[in-house]
């Protein structure tokens, strides 16, 4: 059996100091590296616990945008007043994170820097990522974090800290696609900052998710109206998050004819890269349709 210290950490400078000098992973809900350690996907030196850092468990306003701490649970994402008026799809698409209990435990910064997390769908029977022998492999089934979407669309960027440096990078280029994410293993990610929805935006949604309760996120798409034209954003099961800007309603095809899909249980990738125009033509259908908030 893997042993390995639990270290609950109360201020982020003793984190970095461990970080640099001992190594280990930085653990918040545990909801996604416990699983990896238990089935061997991760042998950390030890793991510190930054779920009781105060300063990363705020979420402030100015304004401009909301500044969210790595360490707030999806569940406040879910629920609190201020994300759910000034940036409504957040809450939506966190809502859709597992279960309750998942919810309960995972947090905004986990679920970015999981990236590739482990879905629930993993160690049934047909799981890619458990071979014969009861091998597990890296999880390819496996879809990319929820809240990137939302975030990429919204334009919001996260904050990156270590004991030497502190930077702040887009979402979009935090996550370099293919489950990689621009984060050194002796960095952490410590806030997400979210610009304002403004009063007048329009977005709509559309997604094929099966089953829709703790289901696999096979196609997301956020549409945002813009004049006469569309801001796509398109994820899920896809290899990379896409952005499509200025897309005229009724050419979606052409538009999104490049995209790339992971492999994933249940529905092929030919199968969704078919669908996927009807999928964005949904989504712009219900611009300004629905309120989210
Ligand atoms: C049954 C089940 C269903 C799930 N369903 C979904 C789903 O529908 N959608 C979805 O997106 N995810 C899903 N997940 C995956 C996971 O629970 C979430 O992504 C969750 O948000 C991870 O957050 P966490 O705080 O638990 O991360 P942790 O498990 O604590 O950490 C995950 C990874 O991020 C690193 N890390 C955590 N916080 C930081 C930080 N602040 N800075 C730097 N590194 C950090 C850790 O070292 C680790 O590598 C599911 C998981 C389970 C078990």
């Amino acid at each position: 059996m893997l042993k390995y210290p639990y270290i609950r950490i109360t201020d982020t400078e003793e984190l970095f100091k461990r970080l640099e000098t001992e190594g280990g992973r930085i653990l918040a809900g545990g909801t996604d590296l416990m699983l990896k350690i238990k089935h061997g996907m991760a042998r950390p030196k030890a793991v510190y616990d930054i779920s009781g850092i105060e300063r990363l468990c705020h979420i402030t306003e100015d304004k401009g945008g909301l500044y969210i701490g790595a360490a707030v649970k999806l569940r406040d994402i879910v629920n609190d007043p201020k994300i759910k008026e000034h940036a409504p799809l957040l809450s939506k698409f966190a809502e859709e994170i597992g279960s309750m209990e998942v919810r309960s435990m995972g947090t905004i910064g986990g679920n970015l820097c999981a990236s590739r997390a482990n879905c629930g769908v993993c160690f049934l029977p047909g799981c890619r990522a458990m071979t014969a022998d009861r091998t597990v492999l890296p999880c390819r089934n496996s879809a990319y974090a929820d809240l990137l979407l939302p975030l990429v669309a919204y334009g919001a960027s996260v904050k990156i800290e270590s004991a030497s440096s502190s930077r702040t990078v887009s979402v979009k280029d935090f996550f370099a696609g293919s489950g990689k994410i621009d984060l050194k293993p002796q960095e952490l990610l410590s806030e997400v900052i979210v610009p304002k929805e403004s009063k007048e935006a329009k977005f709509g949604v559309a997604e094929l998710r099966q089953p829709v309760k703790m289901g696999f996120p096979y196609i997301s798409v956020i549409a945002e109206a813009k004049a006469e034209n569309f801001n796509i954003t398109v994820g899920g099961s896809t290899d990379k998050i896409y952005t499509f800007e200025n897309v005229k309603s009724g050419e979606e095809g052409c538009t999104c004819a490049g995209a790339g899909f992971l492999e994933a249980l249940r529905l092929s990738k030919e199968y969704r890269k078919e669908v996927l125009a009807s999928v964005i033509r949904e989504a712009i259908e219900k611009c300004g349709q629905e309120t989210l908030k």
